[in-house]
């Protein structure tokens, strides 16, 4: 009787203590597992069918389709996963749907500046940069801090030498314009709204991958926030944030408000719990993204594990994401009644982090001679 009345106090504690974890579903019987596995997504946000003509829709089903393609074709063929998600990445860098490479918002000074990250859970090697305004594809330039230099995170005009230096491709700026972006620039500075009012789609595209040695990868790529200032940069290519990679438990790619996603350090946060608790994908996703919503967060992430399961979690009205598997699986959706991962909302949605200056005037400096 005692011992009964004893777990049943214990219980309540831990639901207590853990309100985020409570929410999150039991976790279903283990997948059977297969030889390659691959999610993708092109960025979460307020998606809604009533917002989107069915021609946008179709649009967007193609080009993520497209996306996929790219990666199935080298995991068919035995390719290894990182060379799965570079391909996923290239294709939406430059598809102009998405808000990475091609199609990247602006900042508030009117330039695309270029976030991405890559890594191989192998040896848990990466790359990343930022700030980037010349390099066709971040993702490659990503790839190549990873295999040829000695560092991990490379900025701005250096990191644009260091591609140009292992022969990444480079173009003019103008390559990267669309004018929806560049509209969406000049709405938020004519009615002085922040980066979720003129477009709440974050549109980073990523990919994660699981190939048939069982080896993991993950990339991430992004032009960031419209209207960005004072060289922000987001979680897309902070490692353990946007983007990571670990055989031991899983890759991830992130989309999302980057300032939480760093706090948190989601994408290694769901690593660390997949490793140290045994919960599956799906739930370690869900949890910490429901921490990340009760900071004020919001967006999602993709999952990939060494034994080939790939899960989405968002706390956004929609995500667009794809994924497929050597068993057949291959599924397309962008609302959240259209396919899995959709979990509960922020309940408060902090203010956009990067604000027009009217609200923050920048300080007269004089220098003192
Ligand atoms: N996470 C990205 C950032 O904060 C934005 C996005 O997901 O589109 O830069």
């Amino acid at each position: 009787m005692i011992a009964t009345l004893l777990r049943l106090l214990a219980l309540t504690f831990a639901l207590i203590a853990l309100p985020a974890a409570a929410q999150v579903v039991a976790d279903p019987a283990p997948p059977k597992p297969v030889r390659w596995s691959i999610a993708i997504h092109g960025g979460a946000g307020t998606m809604s069918r009533e917002a989107m003509t069915p021609e946008k829709e179709a649009e967007y089903r193609a080009a993520l389709d497209r996306g996929l393609a790219a990666g199935i074709a080298v995991l068919e063929r035995g390719g290894t996963a990182l060379d799965a998600v570079t391909a996923v990445v290239i294709t939406m860098e430059d598809d102009p749907h998405f808000n990475a490479g091609r199609g990247a918002v602006f900042t508030w000074d009117g330039t695309n500046s270029l976030d991405a990250a890559i890594m191989d859970g192998r040896a848990r090697q990466a790359g990343a940069v930022a700030g980037l305004t010349r390099t066709k594809n971040p993702v490659l330039a990503a790839r190549a801090v990873m295999e040829k230099g000695p560092h991990v995170f490379l900025t701005g005009e250096g990191a644009e030498q260091f591609a140009r230096a292992n022969g990444i491709l480079e173009v003019e700026p103008s390559w990267f314009y669309t004018q929806e972006r560049w509209d969406q620039l000049q709405k938020l500075k004519a009615q002085k709204l922040s980066a979720y009012d003129v477009d709440h789609k974050y549109g980073t595209v990523g990919a994660v991958a699981v190939d048939s040695e069982g080896h993991v990868a993950a990339a991430t790529s992004t032009g960031g926030l419209t209207g960005k200032r004072w060289g922000r940069i987001g979680d897309a290519p902070v490692i353990g944030a946007g983007t990571y990679a670990d055989d031991r438990a899983c890759a991830i790619s992130a989309t999302g408000t980057g300032e939480f996603f760093i706090r948190e350090g989601v994408a290694h946060e769901i690593c660390a719990r997949l490793r140290f608790t045994g919960e599956s994908a799906q739930v370690a996703a869900d949890t910490v993204m429901l921490e990340t919503g009760e900071m004020g967060g919001d967006g999602g992430v993709i999952v990939v594990t060494p034994d080939g399961q790939a899960v989405f979690s968002f706390n956004t009205p929609g995500m667009y994401r794809a994924r497929a598997n050597s068993d057949g699986l291959k599924e397309v959706a962008i609302f959240r009644d259209d396919g899995p991962g959709g979990i509960a909302p922020p309940k408060v949605l902090a203010p956009a982090p990067v604000t027009p200056p009217e609200t923050a005037p920048a300080p007269k400096i004089e220098p003192k001679l």
